[in-house]
């Protein structure tokens, strides 16, 4: 179980809060885990279709007080300014931080190496964990854990081709593995050849989840100052669950600052 939550959490020294990771346990044991048909940006596709106007690919460079002195917020992008009387800021917590100016949130990184292959060493649509002991109460490479991605979501490969996953964690010494070493450890996991695997791509990702020590300070407040709000996993759970609950919290509030009917 605790190699299984070291990836979930992003943390090989449980090092995470226990309330946190019960909340999680309590998701895993009630819900059933699963991918979008569509790739993970069916999520927000999904979130923007019922939006009016929504600019893609344009950064937000700066957010200030107007010089009116109302409350409202003057948000500076690459496509020009714009004014708001609610400015919600949605980002990652290193660009809230920089947009809002708050304290900045501790991250946990990762790497995902994805691999296409002709056969899948294992039909069963579950993620693997290997259980033996290496070094520091962790396994005995650097992977922690690995998928046959198609055999859950099918839709992830085209031409009978099959996609896997497998991912170090960056808070360990072999967290940046070379290729030739995670292949190893895969085929040691998976007791099978992996030289016809080919690497589609290496995801590092060293901001990839807030941290969640203890004591856990979820339910951050949703208004940062009068007409600026921020969301996301770093105000409430670190998941994507939490960014969930934290963008509902924020809407609540902007909805009652603003006077309109919730
Ligand atoms: C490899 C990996 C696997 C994961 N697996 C799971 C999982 O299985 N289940 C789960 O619950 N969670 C998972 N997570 C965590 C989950 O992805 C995050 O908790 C969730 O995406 C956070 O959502 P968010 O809306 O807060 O922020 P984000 O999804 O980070 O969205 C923030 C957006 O803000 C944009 N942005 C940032 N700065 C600016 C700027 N200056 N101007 C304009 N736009 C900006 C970014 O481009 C981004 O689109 C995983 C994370 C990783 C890295």
């Amino acid at each position: 179980m605790d190699r299984f939550l070291a990836g979930v959490l992003v943390d090989s020294w449980g090092t995470s809060s226990a309330n946190f990771t019960r909340l999680l346990l309590r998701s895993f044991a009630l819900g059933a885990p699963g991918l979008p048909r569509d790739g993970m940006s069916a999520l927000p596709q999904q979130l923007a279709s019922t939006l009016a106007d929504v600019r893609l690919n344009t950064a937000v460079r700066s957010v200030h007080p107007s010089t009116t002195g109302d409350g409202s917020h003057t948000v500076t992008t690459d496509g020009g300014t714009i004014t708001g009387r609610a400015v919600v800021i949605a980002s990652d917590p290193a660009s809230a931080a920089h947009l809002a100016g708050l304290p900045p949130t501790p991250m946990k990184g990762l790497v995902t190496w994805w691999f296409n292959a002709p056969q899948a060493p294992d039909h069963r649509p579950l993620l693997v964990v290997d259980g033996r002991h290496g070094p520091d109460d962790g396994p005995p490479g650097p992977v922690w854990n690995a998928a046959v991605v198609t055999a859950a979501a099918p839709s992830y490969a085209t031409g009978g081709r099959v996609l896997i996953q497998a991912t170090t964690l960056l808070d360990r010494p072999d967290g940046d593995s070379d290729e030739r070493t995670v292949r190893a450890h895969l085929g040691d996991i998976y007791q099978c050849a992996t030289g016809d695997w080919e690497v589609v791509v290496r995801h590092r990702i060293p901001r990839a989840l807030p941290a969640s020590p203890p004591p856990l300070h979820h339910h951050q407040p949703a208004r940062v100052a009068p007409g600026l709000y921020v969301c996301g996993d770093h105000r409430d759970t670190a998941s994507i669950q939490g960014a969930l609950v934290s963008g509902e919290r924020v809407a609540g509030q902007v909805l009652a600052d603003v006077g309109a009917p919730q």
